[in-house]
């Protein structure tokens, strides 16, 4: 264990980048803590409780709002998403460096509370391909997809608020990127 606190690194870019991807193959190595989010959204086939996210209720999440549980807490396409805060202090109190993976909203407010939070949002090659894969995707219904797509292009704009920016070019180039900011 190190003595070092470790380093909060925040993933954060429009829906449907590829955020899931990178964390899915950064989870095969040994870098980073995951924070599991708690959500009000309905699991997708293969989630399961408590790895993909803590999947609660509308009422279960307001109360753990009113508990002050989260480090921060925010709306996404209807649903609430929402990271506990006690395990990701722990975590880098124990010289473990924590990745985040979550959206602009509660992004911002990491950064407010968390200053030495790294803040890097990751960006797709072009927007083109940021909407062909939201609308490809299969698991929403169109009224979903549509709000998916008007929201990624709110959250394109945001990209000026962070302190790094990755393109999703190679999932490996944004892997070793991440790696580095967090080691170095
Ligand atoms: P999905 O429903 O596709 O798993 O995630 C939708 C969005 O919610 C993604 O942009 C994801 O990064 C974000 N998200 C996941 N967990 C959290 C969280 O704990 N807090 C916030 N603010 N966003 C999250």
């Amino acid at each position: 264990m190190s003595s070092a606190p470790g380093k909060l690194i925040v993933l954060s870019g429009p829906g449907g980048v590829g955020k899931s991807t990178i964390v899915a193959e950064l989870k095969k190595f040994d870098h980073f803590y995951f924070s599991v989010s708690a959500t009000t959204r309905q699991p997708r086939p293969g989630e399961i409780d408590g790895v993909a996210y803590h999947f609660v209720s509308d009422a279960e999440f307001s109360q753990m709002v009113d508990s002050k549980v989260f480090l921060e807490w925010a709306e996404f396409a209807g649903a609430k998403y929402g990271t506990p805060k006690q395990p990701v202090l722990n975590a880098l109190q124990q010289g473990k460096h924590v990745l985040l993976e979550i959206e602009i909203e509660g992004a911002r407010q990491v950064k407010r509370s968390m200053p030495s939070a790294v803040m890097v949002f990751l960006q797709p090659p072009s927007m083109a391909e940021l909407e062909a894969r939201i609308t490809n995707r299969g698991t929403d219904t169109p009224e979903r997809i549509a709000a998916r797509l008007a929201l990624a292009r709110q959250e394109m704009a945001a990209a000026g608020e962070f302190d790094h920016l990755l393109t999703n070019h190679q999932v490996d180039e944004v892997i070793q990127a991440l790696v580095s900011l967090a080691t170095s």
